[in-house]
């Protein structure tokens, strides 16, 4: 690429990423999924890298979140909120440690003790104590500035108004400390915001992000307080009157303050501990009721993340290890009904084929025409659509601001797309059915079931042959 190409580039590249700043900070209505928006950032991040001379100190890759624009105070930060460095790798991991150890003048084969932190996918707050009592509470901004949110803060029923001295290590609550952490919701209590929010026609929050970030960022307390919005505490920022020698003792005295703290925190003696604790949380993340979207890898002893200290955006001392990308945007273009063993229709989202995690997707479940209804999905939507581990694909939600005028509601077929038999909906039940019995695609399917391993297990015979002996005529029926 030349030079004046990279410009042009990188003009574009800034010009949408905060385009897409805006929206997912200020408005909480992000329009593309994080994995494209990382793609974007990370694309800039490396033409920056190739032609350093590029770089504007107001690029998107060398600040904070964006600047508030809204009705609430201003609160400055005492110490600055940064974002984090982003590993998508483990590759990336190890080098993280690499440079770390050169920055220290350690040599290669020294380590460094780490703590593993889950990624909890929030908004970052700060939370100003004086002599022990919330006085502030702040939304991050752009690091410098946030939102000052203290009556929203209020209503977050963990958060303490007044900090826990009974078991302290101090006699004393300390002279001024801001405690940085990460207001969260449940998955239920999202699904329970959303599922009225569509009750009442307004538009549904893209994820418990974006959800956690619209409820504290209410200028109404009465309907922050009516979202149950959680918190874990991370960290300090600005400290006085307190003295910690490494980031564990933090969480610790965090803990005994009154802060919940994430019990799914470990302290590693290097970075093959912190490599094994992501490997472990990518496959369990499932466990828990709430959202997260990485480990965040902080070096243990804070004599030297000083040392290390930070760039204009993130600091030298940490990492935020991503799990690999499980969403993805796409274009849906059509619909198929696909007839099932039993007789019940399920709706196929045919989109454009799109990669997440590694793998190409090109079909997606839509469940059932109730699903389809309630999230008012339509053909020639943008849709973001998710694939966890092993799980079918399925179409998540439809970014309603990409629409154009020209997408198309989805019937329910009145006939079965295989046999053109009657389809019928039974009481109190999501899903469709043919009901002729005879129906080749329920016959295929039946016998399938039956060799399939959770049934006969019968070697040899799979998808294909089961289908091609069908059309052939040899096989009508399990006896076959
Ligand atoms: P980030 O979310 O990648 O990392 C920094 C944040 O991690 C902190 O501010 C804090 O809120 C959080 N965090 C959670 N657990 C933590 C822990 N244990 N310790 C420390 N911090 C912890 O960075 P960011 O600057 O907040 O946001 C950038 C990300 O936001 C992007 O990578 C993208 O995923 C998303 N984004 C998406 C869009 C979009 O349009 N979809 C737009 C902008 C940003």
């Amino acid at each position: 690429m030349t030079r004046e190409q990279a410009r042009a580039r990188i003009a574009e590249l800034r010009q949408q990423v905060e385009y897409h700043n805006y929206r997912y900070y200020v408005l909480d209505q992000p329009e593309i999924s994080d994995e494209e928006y990382d793609a974007l950032f990370r694309e800039l991040q490396q033409l920056e890298a190739q032609f350093p001379d590029l770089i504007t100190p107001d690029s998107p890759t060398q600040r904070v979140g964006a600047t508030p624009q809204s009705a609430f105070p201003e609160h400055t930060h005492r110490e600055v909120m940064l974002s984090l460095d982003n590993a998508f790798s483990e590759e990336e991991l190890r080098a993280f440690d690499g440079r770390v150890k050169r920055f220290l003048d350690m040599p290669p084969d020294a380590t460094i003790e780490y703590t593993c932190e889950l990624k909890i996918d929030g908004l970052a707050v700060s939370l100003t104590y004086e002599d022990g009592v919330l006085m502030v509470g702040a939304t991050r901004g752009d690091g410098v500035r946030g939102e000052d949110v203290t009556p929203n803060i209020r209503t977050v029923r963990q958060i303490p108004l007044r900090l826990r001295t009974g078991e302290s290590l101090f006699d004393a609550p300390p002279r001024l400390i801001e405690v940085r952490g990460e207001v969260y919701l449940s998955y239920q209590e999202f699904e329970r915001i959303n599922h009225q929010r569509a009750h009442a026609g307004e538009p549904l929050f893209a994820n418990p992000r974006n959800a956690a970030a619209g409820s504290l960022r209410q200028l109404d307390s009465r309907i922050t307080a009516q979202r149950r919005l959680r918190f874990w505490a991370y960290g300090l920022g600005y400290c006085e009157g307190a003295e910690f020698a490494t980031q564990w003792d933090t969480l610790q005295q965090l803990k005994r303050w009154g802060f919940p703290v994430n019990p799914n925190t470990r302290l590693v003696s290097d970075i093959q501990g912190a490599l094994a604790f992501c490997r472990e949380w990518n496959r369990r993340r499932a466990e828990l009721d709430y959202a997260t979207d990485g480990v965040v890898i902080k070096v243990n002893r804070i004599d030297l993340q000083r040392r290390l200290g930070s760039t204009a955006r993130a600091p030298r001392w940490a990492i935020a290890y991503k799990y690999p990308a499980e969403q993805a945007t796409t274009t849906l273009r059509e619909v198929r009904w696909q007839v099932g063993r039993t007789g019940v229709l399920t709706p196929v989202a045919m989109m454009e084929p799109v990669q997440v995690g590694g793998v190409t997707v090109s079909r997606a479940t839509l469940h059932n025409i109730d699903y389809i209804r309630e999230k008012d999905i339509r053909v020639g939507d943008r849709v973001v659509i998710q694939r966890a581990g092993e799980v079918i694909p399925e179409v998540l939600y439809v970014l309603t601001d990409a629409r154009d005028g020209d997408e198309t509601p989805i019937e329910p077929p009145a006939q079965c797309p295989v046999c053109g038999a009657q389809v019928e909906r039974a009481e109190n039940e999501a899903a469709l059915r043919c009901i002729n019995l005879a129906c080749p695609a329920q016959i295929v399917e039946r016998i399938r079931h039956f060799a399939s391993r959770n049934a006969m297990n019968i070697e040899g015979i799979g998808d294909k042959w089961t289908q091609r002996l069908f059309e052939l005529g040899y096989l009508k029926d399990p006896a076959d």
